[in-house]
């Protein structure tokens, strides 16, 4: 078979991808050279997605409770829980939580499904806590939902604002993007981040501001143009609508950061008129990050720096599909295709739906829709390919809420997630690789994803699933799709009535469209690349700059740090599937607490420790990673880690619950927080090619994917029961007193190791990666497998840098004495940084670090 173009799985730059099917469930992959958002460019995510493929863990068949059921048992069930919630406390009493991970397709039907048919307004997305209150901001200025920006005014722009997006990361292919536009074009990379992220240290310039300090910031440079004389007035009086005072009582300096670095900012921002600003979760998730977003809009209206090339205020989003779940209705502010609750907006929506059901208006937001799960108010709630127990903020709330629903439905790809563990009927979804229909990136592009491979056992569709549960509730007519392509051609005929309510969002050209055209669909950005260009949708065609304020700095004495939240390079929200990819493993293998090293010795930490960290709303534990990239004050966490990979790394335990009031977006990125030391009895490491059935720990341990199974990290008090973590087989054991250590291995009936566990009170343990490589291999060196080391040791790599080409940082510093004096050295010599290129900014902060030992190497 040839290769297939789709898309890739997670985040929403949306990067095309060209797959071959190598065996039943294997691919390579390889960057679409024809797709507009990568040009054939993959990040390590997007690289390694075959590794993600396979069927471990996989929910392969219907469940009722911890019974294997029929489709047709399962779906009456539902269908009939539905109907009776209905009929019992009223269609509000329905709720639906879904996610960016849906097709379009899946997103339309169950929009339809819930607003059209149930009549409950209760859906809402997990989108909700990624970008709402860039949706809210750009509704609130331009009169709907509609990024100004493509990719491709990066390319030529002069000037790029990074605000709250550690992009090289994130959004690894707009990075690689932006780094070729400041090679080519000189242009400028300025970040705005409370953090020195990789990111941010590859920057010209490097604003730390405080959380939340976003608002004063752009009100500040607003009021330096002014003073520069670099507002647009012409632009203001022809396009937008503008208070009389907007500009007075704007202050030109900004707490916390010095006056002179402000003043480079403003020149900066005077010079280069062809700027834009991407912004993303570290703007949006905050209790006033719809305010973020209007100040960012703010300046770009008023410098006139919109609807041209090389200029906008570009949100960016988290998910592959969150843009298309937004467009087809998925928030519960939106009823469908942009349009909104009037009752013009209604009348026509019930229309086209040919419902006498329609919702009423606008339904709750995710934690206000939990929120009404633990108050009883909802009785029955279907969640779809998303895990709430461990995204939401305040996890331990929504796991409450969860076990107190009468009747919780997962859709999801996995057995076990912590959300299925609430779940009293569990329904098989199709996975990335077998599902097919469109997702919508960051720049308004609508790709299709297409089918690899077969669907495994009996795992359905989305949208099919919601189609048969509305034809089970009586709405056959309504819900008589047989394809997704049918699907979508509804949802694009709907979009005629957009149109129709003065918004841009029309879809109308693909409402006939053959099977076989949207097969053969290419890549397309609806709106063109400024859709902007010609009107505002607002009701007089003109934007609105929306005056925002600062908010007052917050401090506490019982809280004395302030706690941020975010993703790392490699792993994918709740590791639901980049959790199972070695490769993606190798970057870190635990949740850290990233604390700047004064409060580190502030509190009593030290590196590579652990750390209890407290906040109002739970308790979490992490390794300690000493970072001066933090600013005194502050502290950072991941968000990736759960109940399944780990015993105490939850974040979303912590994270703040109070929303955004515009948006109602949760305040992920400032939580009051304190820390303090974690002194376990002893520590361990265990490398395993089984799961074991309970880990008997509690205060700490985590587990990460190897190639041969998985390595755990381990620390407790007490004593435990040994054989409980370990595999059956033949155990050996020795006691290393000189260095404190146990080791225990163990062996099948074949010599082959399949477990070991390396335990210390006081001494330090052994490197895992030989010992973890080991595995399943046979006896031959099982004497060295008790040492936890081979006989004759192989130079230390150090931490591995580019999972890619497999470099460790000690094999790049060597190449650094050798004589390499660039990326493109370090390349040749290693082959670091030469794929996906998601190490090269930690290849760039090396040489940089280094720089005086290598001149004086080359000297
Ligand atoms: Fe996938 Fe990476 Fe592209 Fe995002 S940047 S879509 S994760 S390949």
């Amino acid at each position: 078979m040839g290769a297939i173009r789709t898309t890739c799985a997670y985040c929403g730059v949306g990067c095309g991808i060209s797959a071959k099917v190598t065996g039943a469930r294997s691919l390579t992959i390889a960057g679409d050279m024809a797709h507009p958002a990568n040009n054939g460019r993959l990040c390590s995510k997007g690289t390694h997605l075959g590794e993600t493929v396979g069927l471990e863990g996989r929910l392969l068949h219907p469940m009722l409770g911890d019974r294997q059921a029929t489709w047709d048992e399962a779906l009456d069930r539902v269908s009939q829980a539905i109907a009776a919630t209905v009929a019992d406390h009223g269609p509000e009493s329905v709720a639906f939580y879904v996610s960016g991970q849906l097709l379009t397709e899946d997103y339309y039907a169950v929009n339809k499904l819930a607003k059209g048919f149930i009549g409950t307004p209760h859906i809402d997305t997990n989108s909700r806590l990624c970008m709402a209150s860039a949706v809210a901001a750009y509704n609130r200025a331009f009169g709907e939902d509609v990024v100004p920006c493509s990719y491709d005014d990066l390319d030529c722009a002069d000037l790029i604002l990074l605000v709250g997006s550690n992009t090289a990361w994130c959004h690894p292919v707009i990075w690689q993007r932006i780094e070729q536009a400041r090679e080519r074009r000189g242009a400028k990379l300025v970040v705005i981040d409370p953090r020195r992220t990789e990111t941010a240290e590859q920057a010209d310039l490097h604003i730390p501001v405080a959380p939340d300090g976003d608002i004063a910031l752009f009100n500040a440079l607003l009021a330096s143009m002014a003073e520069a004389g670099e507002v647009d007035h012409a632009f203001l009086r022809d396009r937008c609508d503008v208070r009389k005072d907007f500009f007075a009582n704007l202050k030109n300096a900004v707490p916390g950061i010095p006056a002179d670095l402000f003043r480079k900012l403003a020149k900066l921002v005077a010079e280069r008129p062809r700027m834009v600003t991407l912004f993303s979760q570290g703007a949006n998730q905050s209790v006033c990050g719809t305010d973020k977003g209007n100040a960012i809009i703010n300046l770009h209206l008023a410098t006139g720096r919109i609807n041209r090339h090389g200029a906008g205020p570009f949100s960016i989003t988290g998910q592959p599909n969150a843009m298309g779940g937004r467009e087809v209705g998925g928030l519960s502010s939106t009823l469908a295709c942009h349009l909104g609750f009037s009752p013009e907006e209604r009348a026509d929506v019930a229309a086209f739906w040919q419902t006498s059901s329609l919702c009423n208006g606008p339904g709750l937001k995710a934690v206000d829709l939990f929120r009404a799960v633990h108050a009883g108010k909802i009785k029955f709630l279907w969640i779809m390919a998303t895990n709430p127990a461990v995204s939401m903020p305040d996890a331990g709330f929504v796991r409450e809420a969860l076990a107190k629903c009468p009747t919780v439905v997962v859709s999801d790809i996995l057995t076990d997630t912590d959300t299925a563990r609430f779940a009293d009927i569990r329904l098989p979804a199709l996975g990335w690789g077998e599902k097919d229909g469109t997702v919508t990136n960051s720049e308004r592009r609508i790709s299709r994803q297409r089918r690899l491979f077969a669907a495994p056992g009996e795992a359905r569709a989305d949208w099919s699933i919601i189609a048969e549960v509305g034809r089970r509730l009586g709405h056959g007519d309504a819900f008589g799709w047989e394809t997704p392509h049918a699907v979508f051609c509804e949802y694009a005929a709907m979009t005629a009535l957009s149109a129709r309510h003065g918004k841009l969002l029309d879809l109308t050209h693909w409402a006939d469209c053959t099977p076989g055209a949207y097969q053969a669909m290419e890549p397309f950005q609806w709106g063109g690349e400024h859709p902007l260009a010609k009107r505002f949708p607002t009701s007089d065609g003109r934007a609105r700059l929306v005056r925002v304020q600062a908010p007052a700095a917050k401090s506490s004495d019982a809280w004395p740090l302030r706690l941020n939240t975010g993703r790392y390079r490699d792993q994918w929200h709740t590791m639901t599937r980049t959790g199972f990819s070695p490769r993606l493993a190798a970057h870190r293998r635990e949740p850290l607490l990233e604390v700047h090293p004064d409060d580190a010795a502030k509190h009593g930490l030290v590196d590579g420790g652990l750390a209890r960290t407290e906040t109002p709303y739970g308790t979490a534990v992490f390794r300690v990673s000493l970072c001066d990239g933090a600013l005194p004050g502050q502290v950072f966490t991941p968000m990736h880690w759960t109940d399944v990979t780990g015993s105490m790394g939850r974040t979303g335990r912590l994270a703040n619950p109070q929303t955004d009031p515009h948006s109602g977006q949760p305040g992920f990125k400032d939580t009051p927080a304190r820390i303090e030391p974690v002194e376990p009895d002893w520590r361990a490491f265990l490398a395993t090619t089984v799961i074991p059935e309970t880990m008997p720990v509690d205060t700490y341990w985590s587990r990460s994917r190897i190639s041969a199974g998985w390595l755990y990290e381990i620390a407790g008090e007490g004593t435990f029961a040994i054989d409980t973590l370990l595999p059956p087989g033949k155990i050996s054991e020795a006691v290393d007193h000189k260095r404190g250590m146990r080791r225990i291995v163990a062996t099948n009936a074949d010599g082959a190791l399949v477990a070991a566990l390396f335990l210390t009170r006081s001494g330090m343990l052994p490197p895992r990666d030989w010992i973890a490589a080991e595995l399943g291999k046979n006896a031959a060196h099982a004497a060295e497998w008790l040492a936890g080391r081979p006989a004759q040791p192989a130079p230390d790599r150090g931490p591995i840098v580019c999972i890619c080409h497999d470099v460790g940082e000690q094999q790049i510093l060597a190449a650094m004495a050798d004589g390499a004096q660039s990326q493109a050295d370090v390349g040749a010599r290693t082959c670091a940084g030469t794929n996906c290129g998601s190490c090269r900014p930690i290849i760039s902060r090396l040489l940089e670090e280094n720089r005086s030992a290598i001149k004086e190497a080359a000297q």
